[in-house]
């Protein structure tokens, strides 16, 4: 506890204490508090936006270097608290402690670096006389004040995705994680504030979303709404938004396919398809959901699958040893239960996991790794996310077949391809409608490459200099360099009011 901030928000470079209604932060381990807040209501979403705006002009105007610095300050700041992160993050969400060590903490620190140098790198078309009469000329500017809404898969690596472009590119930001996820949020703000980051370029505020998120969409000073979760809450927050003309940026949810043709490597698949489902305890919105594979490998894929989940092991997240944690709330835990009882129901067949555990794990929101067989496409296990340790296996005979099962779902934000044929990787590549296709692998993610999705997975880009552009506006400067008073055009208004 004595690690955790002492602060429920923090606002112009200060914690501070919500008015709200009282919060509470669950161990999904052992079910117990473990920090208790007082949510931000309308007076303090409505500072920290104040907060923000004051803020703009000065960050705004500061040279990409000096941003620059101060991410880079930032991304020092970070790795010297790397482990405090870590366990915090374990704590909070229960994510095995190697996943927060491995991967959560450096990704999210990797992500401050990259922003700090695509700060200093602003494209656009190149200046010219496209007119004959005029030079044009490009300018890339800054927005002004960002809202923006996280989840609680990856606490750290949402906000960094959230707040690193944003103020990379000279906005400043409102963020909201998600409400039983705030703590690395606030260290990382504390970690800004220690970066010599300006007071008021990075303000959090914490509670409910239809509470303290909703009031923070509807303020009429933001520029831009960026948000990460639920296609049903990204919709709802897209008719908010658009009522004050807000610009928009969502990365929504998916139902990753898993695509393994006949040529496949299976025991790459195997592997790939049980780490690739399993990673944050299925938590993870570009995780392998549902594996369509070739007839002929079927059921050796799915004897390989049943045989590693068997083996993935379940425990303390805090324990290195641990392969799999709790997931991150037992709402969570029983929606994803409720969700296979429905599939199983409705004839689908678990030839693993498929329950919650027993024993020694029962205080805490587990999950067994599951594979589900025989459920039919059109079968909500099939067609919506479950966001839990969840795989369906489902078999295809002909390519063509494979590709059009892979799309038929709402949902476009990832999928992967398992072939060591060159041409059906392309055709895989081409056709399958998602915002990454990987080719006989699934999940890696990386700082310079954009995530983001196609379909009802939304259509914001997260990481890269596409995700800078976004927090970004373009002005075209158009100037005469004739120095004529009259000019060729102006017949097209009063071409004869001067012979009157
Ligand atoms: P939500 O979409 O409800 O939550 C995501 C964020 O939105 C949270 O910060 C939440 O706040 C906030 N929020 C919720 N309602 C509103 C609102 N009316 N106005 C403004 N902000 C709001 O996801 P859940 O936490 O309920 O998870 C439900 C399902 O969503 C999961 O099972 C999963 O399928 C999907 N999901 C997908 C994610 C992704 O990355 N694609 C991430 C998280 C969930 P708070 O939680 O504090 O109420």
């Amino acid at each position: 506890m004595s690690t955790y901030p002492q602060t429920s928000n923090y606002i112009a470079g200060k914690p501070g204490v919500g008015t709200g209604a009282e919060q509470s932060v669950i161990d999904p381990f052992t079910g117990e508090v473990i920090w208790t807040y007082r949510a931000d209501d309308a007076s303090t979403v409505g500072a920290a936006v104040q907060a923000a705006a004051a803020a703009y002009p000065e960050w705004s105007g500061a040279t990409p270097a000096d941003r620059s610095g101060a991410l880079t300050a930032l991304a020092v700041e970070l790795s010297s608290v790397a482990e405090e992160l870590a366990q915090t993050e374990t704590a909070q969400t229960g994510k095995p402690i190697r996943l927060s060590r491995e991967f959560d903490v450096p990704g999210s620190i990797d992500n401050v670096s990259f922003f700090a140098g695509a700060a200093r790198h602003l494209d656009g078309h190149a200046s010219g006389e496209y007119s004959g009469d005029h030079t044009s000329t490009i300018r890339r500017e800054s927005l002004g004040v960002v809202g923006s809404i996280a989840p609680w898969n990856y606490p750290l690596q949402m906000a960094a995705w959230k707040v690193l472009p944003a103020i990379a590119a000279g906005n400043t930001i409102v963020l909201k994680p998600a409400e039983n996820t705030p703590l690395t949020t606030l260290l990382l703000a504390e970690a800004c504030s220690r970066a010599g980051i300006p007071a008021g370029v990075v303000n959090i505020v914490n509670g409910p979303g239809p509470d303290t998120g909703q009031t923070l969409v509807t303020d009429p000073a933001l520029s831009m709404m960026s948000f990460t979760g639920s296609t049903a809450v990204g919709r709802h927050i897209a008719g908010l938004a658009a009522a004050n003309g807000t610009r928009l940026h969502l990365e929504l949810g998916g139902k990753a396919p898993f695509v393994v043709f006949d040529d496949a490597d299976l025991e790459a698949a195997v592997r790939g398809a049980v780490a690739g489902s399993l990673i944050n305890s299925g938590q993870d919105c570009t995780a392998a959901t549902r594996a369509y594979v070739h007839r002929s490998l079927f059921d050796d894929f799915v004897d390989g699958v049943t045989d590693l989940m068997r083996r993935v092991r379940l425990g303390a997240p805090a324990d290195p040893e641990t392969d799999q944690g709790p997931l991150v709330s037992f709402r969570q835990r029983d929606r994803v239960a409720s969700m296979v009882e429905r599939a199983l129901r409705d004839g689908a067949k678990a030839v693993s996991g498929g329950q919650a555990p027993g024993d020694d794990l029962a205080d805490g929101a587990y999950y067994e790794p599951t594979l589900l067989v025989d459920a039919d496409q059109r079968s909500e296990i099939v067609q919506q996310e479950a966001f839990g340790p969840v795989l369906v296996a489902l078999p295809f005979d002909r390519d063509d077949e494979g590709i059009e099962l892979a799309n038929d779902v709402p949902f476009g934000l990832a999928a992967s391809a398992w072939t060591r044929d060159v041409f059906r990787a392309q055709a895989a590549a081409r056709r399958i409608e998602a915002g990454t296709v990987w080719i006989n692998d699934h999940i890696p993610i990386i700082s310079e490459m954009p995530h983001g999705g196609m379909k009802a997975s939304g259509y914001g880009k997260d990481m890269s200099s596409y995700s800078f552009d976004e927090y970004t506006q373009i002005k075209h400067v158009m100037s005469d360099i004739t120095a004529e008073a009259a000019k060729p055009w102006h017949t097209t208004v009063f071409a004869h009011a001067e012979q009157r």
